[in-house]
């Protein structure tokens, strides 16, 4: 019998930790943390202490006690004694936070195994911020096709189109049966095709089991969402009614969604202005010839903006190291003025403040690339409704969610046709109940047999 169990992703958008156990092998899919992680006890500054490795997560029940699988290190401060690794493998289905965070607390002698492109996006979030590390592990790379082996498991990622480039969803064959583990996926991205692929790949197999993300799996789809082609041509229509700048805010590692606008931009004849981060991103991601996006130093529409820093004056000591290597093309707040015609331009919520030295004319366009928000509460985007009202900006929510709707769910689990289907990934778990009568509303730690 192949054993499932939950040890997060339920009740719960991302923190998927899930280990299935096939005589003695053990292999662990995703580990992340979820949106509302630790949440009832931990807000704002006060965090679990990094000096004391998991003793804080243990305190509140945040991370299973799971023997063989955390660092030595990550234990010293804890009642919960470290053994030799008796996990055989971690499995990681894209790079988005609730699908990684934690590998941190993990022994270096797993092996974990990732995309091509996902191990890129690792090394580009630590390489470029001061909070990341994932710190060391045997990582092992894979594409769509790659067969691995652990013990007489064999895994098989196929990819799936989500928010993120390098997702994928997997095929576990088990020496005593097939899961399917859906990762994060949708259908209505640019490459509807990949996710396509993998239903095919899954349903050939005829799982007995079925491990699928419900991220919107909810009774009414409150917001609005739009395909990825909509987001183009809707953002397209803004750009060339106007003669005024357009100011952008996505998600940072939805290329996705920047390729969109670089669209915009081509078609429109402007300019696509980025941050010296998100050029760092795609200078690492052209490495990847299958993901198809600009180089940030020879594309000659796209420009990389520098804030002021310490000597104001823009000198090359002013940046960090990773920073300098975009120079050349350098924008500077008094050229993004002077050129605002001919520019769109990525703004983060977080560097609103440059709008006060860009001087934004009046009746520029903004578009809000990413989710709503989920209450009319919301502090964050009354603080950015007040910052375009005080700028004269016309406001534009425009966006396409990285998750597959609850139709398509509903679609994709009878097609795939497995004996047992798990939700992860949702809130609404019970939900799914509706749409197929195999589903097992899964419990937090309960083994499952299959
Ligand atoms: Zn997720």
């Amino acid at each position: 019998m192949v054993k499932l169990v939950f040890y997060g992703g339920v009740n719960e958008i991302g923190g998927n930790k899930i280990l299935l156990e096939d005589r003695k092998t053990r292999i662990l899919f995703d580990f992340g943390q979820s949106f509302t992680f630790g949440a009832d006890y931990f807000t704002d500054w006060l965090s679990p202490r990094s000096i004391s490795g998991l003793k804080d997560h243990f305190e509140f029940g945040l991370l299973p006690k799971v023997r063989g699988l955390y660092a030595k290190e990550q234990l010293a401060f804890t009642d919960f004694p470290y053994m030799e690794p008796e996990i055989d493998a971690i499995f990681l289905s894209h790079a988005h936070f609730d699908h990684v965070a934690h590998i941190c607390f993990v022994d270096p002698q797993i092996p974990v195994f990732l995309g091509v492109g996902t191990k890129l996006f690792l090394e580009s979030m630590e390489e470029t911020s001061s909070f990341c590390n994932y710190r060391e592990h045997m990582y092992r790379t894979f594409r769509t096709g790659k067969k691995i082996k652990i013990d007489d498991v064999v895994v098989e990622p196929v990819h799936v189109d989500h928010s993120i480039p390098a997702a994928y969803g997997f095929v576990i064959h088990a020496a005593e049966g097939t899961v399917v583990y859906t990762g994060d996926l949708r259908m209505h991205g640019a490459r509807k095709d990949l996710t396509e692929d993998f239903v095919e790949r899954a349903k050939g197999c005829e799982p007995d089991a079925l491990i699928c993300e419900g991220t919107r799996m909810a009774p009414r789809e409150k917001r609005k969402n739009y395909s990825e082609s909509q987001v183009e041509q809707l953002s397209d229509e803004i750009v060339s009614s106007t003669d005024k700048m357009l100011f952008m805010t996505h998600y940072s590692r939805d290329m996705d969604r920047l390729r969109t606008f670089y669209n915009v931009a081509m078609k429109n004849d402007k300019e696509i202005v980025i941050s010296p981060k998100t050029a760092y991103l795609l200078g690492k991601l052209i490495q990847d010839e299958h993901l198809d996006l600009p180089d940030p130093l020879e594309d000659e529409h796209v420009r990389v903006y520098y804030k002021r820093k310490k000597s104001g004056t823009y000198d090359d000591s002013d940046y960090y190291v990773w920073e300098r290597q975009f120079m050349d093309k350098m924008v500077t707040c008094e050229f993004v003025h002077k050129n605002q015609g001919k520019l769109m331009m990525d703004l983060d919520f977080y560097q609103f403040a440059e709008l006060i030295d860009i001087k934004p004319s009046r009746g520029c366009h903004f578009i809000h690339s990413m989710s709503e928000p989920f209450s009319e509460e919301d502090i964050k985007d009354t603080v950015l409704h007040n910052w375009l009202e005080h700028f004269g900006m016309q406001f534009h929510q425009l966006h396409a969610s990285g998750h597959i709707n609850k139709e398509q769910i509903g679609s994709l689990v009878t097609e795939i046709g497995a004996k047992k289907v798990f939700p992860v990934h949702t809130e609404n778990a019970h939900l799914f109940k509706q749409i197929n009568k195999n589903v097992l509303i899964t419990k937090r730690e309960k083994e499952y047999m299959i």
